[in-house]
């Protein structure tokens, strides 16, 4: 599925100055310490990678067969962005293979810089789609697994926040103003609208 015309202008708009080489392929994955989201139609694709055994780490194996609500709720912590779009965050992993997830009531932002700043373990071994745990002391280049490289075109099973960050060069994050952030969540709630109820809808399938 194509992205819509919009969204693509903002993406171009945004990777504006940022490295235009590959340089993740040389990273250790910096940025995925702290997952971006996914929306409902990227978790539809993710999901279906995972049941074709596409979704494959070094250090970790996917429970086998899980139907799609248990799916999502073993592997992301989902909430409400800005009052409409539905938001998929892919979970941590721990060092012994448990998943780490932040709870499910309040603001999920509040929630997760709380879990970060009190317990800074958390913050080295990254998110659950990277190819093996991040370390900060490991420089050896790690990978998202839900690279696609139509990902500023379609809509894929990379996250789509995850697709609006970018690096002037490696580990130098262009950071977004809130003026940006905001006009971005606002942007994918309008192009892509309902979401929570198409959720809903497809759980109930
Ligand atoms: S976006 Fe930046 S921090 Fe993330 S993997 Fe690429 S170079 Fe590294
Ligand atoms: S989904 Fe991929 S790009 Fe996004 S945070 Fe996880 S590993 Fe990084």
């Amino acid at each position: 599925m194509e992205l819509p015309e919009i969204v693509k202008c903002f993406l171009e708009k945004r990777k504006e100055g940022t490295s235009k080489t590959d340089i993740c392929s040389l990273c250790n994955g910096a940025c995925c310490k702290g997952s971006g989201f996914a929306i409902l139609e990227n978790v539809i694709q993710i999901y279906e990678k995972y049941k074709a055994g596409l979704l494959k780490k070094e250090d970790y194996a996917f429970i086998p067969e899980l139907p799609f609500g248990q799916f999502i709720n073993t592997y992301f912590d989902d909430c409400i962005i800005n009052g409409g779009l539905k938001a998929f965050f892919p979970k941590t992993l721990s060092n012994d293979n448990n998943l780490i997830g932040v709870p499910p009531f309040g603001s999920y932002w509040d929630n997760r810089i709380f879990i970060k700043n009190n317990n800074s373990w958390i913050n080295h071994y990254g998110c659950i789609f990277l190819n093996r745990k991040y370390s900060e002391y490991d420089s050896k280049p790690n990978y998202c697994i839900l690279h696609e490289n139509n990902k500023e075109h379609e809509i894929s099973a990379k996250p789509i926040d995850c697709v609006f960050l970018s690096c002037y060069s490696i580990k130098s994050i262009k950071i977004p103003t809130q003026n940006e952030t905001n006009l971005w969540f606002n942007l994918l709630n309008y192009c892509f609208p309902n979401s929570e109820m198409r959720y809903q809808e497809i759980l109930k399938k």
